[in-house]
């Protein structure tokens, strides 16, 4: 006898924040379908909405009760129609500020920590038969991948895949090891099983996520412990596997096998996001980041020497507290010595309960910006200077769909850049030569080239240094 199907409910998933909580999002939504939930594309007339928060931006919270102020409406008209919207806050807003959102907005059903997703269909069940909201935010004993079903929505030809989770370093300005919990680390046999998945469904490019990905350590076969350059020369293995990718990582955890790993693997991309958030020791130090630049430089200079090609990408603070303008200085000067090829800078912003928040010497918010436009203006300038480096240059670009004109295919270079090229959406799923024929400051428009007249197979990887 064939189990009973259960009606199709529409499930609506809003997302803010890091690629590790697209991953989450996408895993909410597999724990949920054998409840008959599927996807949609609006929150109007949705069964159930999950917003999936981050607690690193500024404004978070009047960011997520803004937008439940707006869902309140839909949620009263489902209800007025004599259906039920089930409304759950998921992520680091909700693990930090649980008891505030259940005070603020009453008719949220469900507010969940990003370590008990998988009790989501039993907190849905708890919703639904009562009046009330249902906290989850403790860290549950359980690990949570082992209760994750197997069976995953298929992601494309690109995919995430969380392997490590959570942080110990306790830099003195950011929240994520009192959101996110202890460090973690998934099994490697769990990791190349998922792997695996993604690829028989059509996963053409692999990206590891993980708060501190590089600092991943876990258990392998016959009780070893696997390093991330282990566990990436055995995904190398996979068939069908063109490309793979790690972030976010550490430079304190960018250890000599790791980096030996990039001059080993062609399918490791060469372009590595590598946080260094400041150019000054002192400021390192306060913000307790267990490294100075120069060995920041020299990480930066070893991995250029294992992979040339390979360029860097990271991300800056501007106005930590106690920074001074000697400090800012020696952080324009660390880009200038390194040169990104794209990154992230941000206005220091005080989080509640970290150590910097309390941090005497916090600067004006004018002397903070006037900092960050200034790191801005080079790193954009970096960047563009980088793009148009690219110009005639041949290398594989992935392809991922549609463009945004008509007749146009979007892509992704091997540094990350997207990529636009005439051709249909139907190219997704494909790694072609290419070469760059337009280049813009935040993207390539590249002629996609036929394997002849590279003399390469189209699925190697061959970037030109
Ligand atoms: N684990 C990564 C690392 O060690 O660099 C960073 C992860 S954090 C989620 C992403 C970025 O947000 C940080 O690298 C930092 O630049 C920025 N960030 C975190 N807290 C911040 C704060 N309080 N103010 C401004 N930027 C912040
Ligand atoms: Fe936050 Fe990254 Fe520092 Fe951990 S290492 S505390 S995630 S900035």
């Amino acid at each position: 006898m064939t189990p009973p199907v259960p009606p199709r409910k529409r499930l609506f998933v809003k997302t803010w924040g890091c690629q590790m909580n697209v991953y989450d999002s996408t895993r909410m939504a597999d724990v949920l379908a054998p409840l008959g939930y599927a996807p949609a594309e609006t929150p109007d007339g949705a069964d159930m909405v999950i917003l999936n928060t981050c607690h690193i931006r500024e404004k978070a919270s009047e960011k997520l009760f803004s937008e439940l102020g707006r869902l309140r409406g839909a949620k009263q008209a489902k209800e007025a129609d004599g259906g039920r919207m089930v409304l759950a806050v998921a992520g680091c807003v909700a693990q930090a500020e649980g008891a505030e959102i259940t005070a603020r907005a009453p008719y949220v059903d469900i507010v969940l920590g990003p370590q008990s997703y998988h009790r989501l269909p039993e907190m849905v069940a708890r919703a639904t038969r009562a009046a009330g909201h249902v906290i989850e935010t403790e860290f549950p004993t359980e690990e949570k991948f082992d209760h994750l079903p197997d069976a995953a929505a298929p992601q494309g030809p690109i995919a995430f895949l969380t392997i490590q989770e959570g942080c110990d370093k306790f830099c003195s300005f950011c929240v994520v090891p009192y959101t996110r919990g202890a460090e973690y680390s998934r099994p490697a046999a769990a990791v190349l099983a998922e792997a695996r998945r993604l690829v028989a469904q059509g996963a053409r490019e692999i990206a590891l996520l993980g708060q501190n990905v590089n600092a991943y350590h876990g258990d392998g076969p016959g009780g070893a412990t696997w390093g991330l350059g282990r566990l990436l020369r055995e995904m190398a293995d996979i068939p069908g596997l063109a490309r793979l990718r790690y972030t976010t990582s550490h430079p304190r955890d960018m250890d000599d096998d790791l980096i030996a790993a990039h001059a080993e693997i062609p399918a490791l991309m060469p372009f590595l996001h590598l946080p260094v958030q400041s150019g000054s020791d002192k400021v390192l130090k306060a913000m307790n980041r267990g490294h100075t630049a120069d060995e920041y430089r020299r990480i930066a200079e070893k991995l250029r020497h294992a992979r040339p090609d390979l360029a860097l990408s990271s991300d800056f603070i501007a106005g930590h507290p106690g920074e001074t303008e000697a400090d800012h200085q020696d952080t324009l000067r660390l880009i200038r010595d390194v040169g990104f090829a794209q990154a992230f800078s941000f206005k220091y912003s005080p989080r509640p309960g970290t150590p910097a928040a309390g941090a005497p010497l916090q600067l004006p918010e004018a002397e903070k910006d006037r900092r960050l436009q200034e790191i801005q203006a080079l790193l954009r300038d970096q960047q563009e200077a980088f793009n148009r480096s690219r110009l005639g240059l041949r290398f594989d670009v992935l392809f991922t769909g549609a463009g945004r004109h008509p007749g146009q295919a979007a892509g992704r270079s091997p540094w990350l850049q997207p990529v636009h090229a005439e051709g249909s959406p139907e190219l997704a799923g494909q790694v072609l030569p290419c070469e760059v024929i337009a280049t813009h400051p935040n993207s390539l428009g590249v002629r996609i080239l036929t394997a002849e007249s590279t003399g390469d197979p189209p699925s190697q990887e061959k970037a030109a240094a």
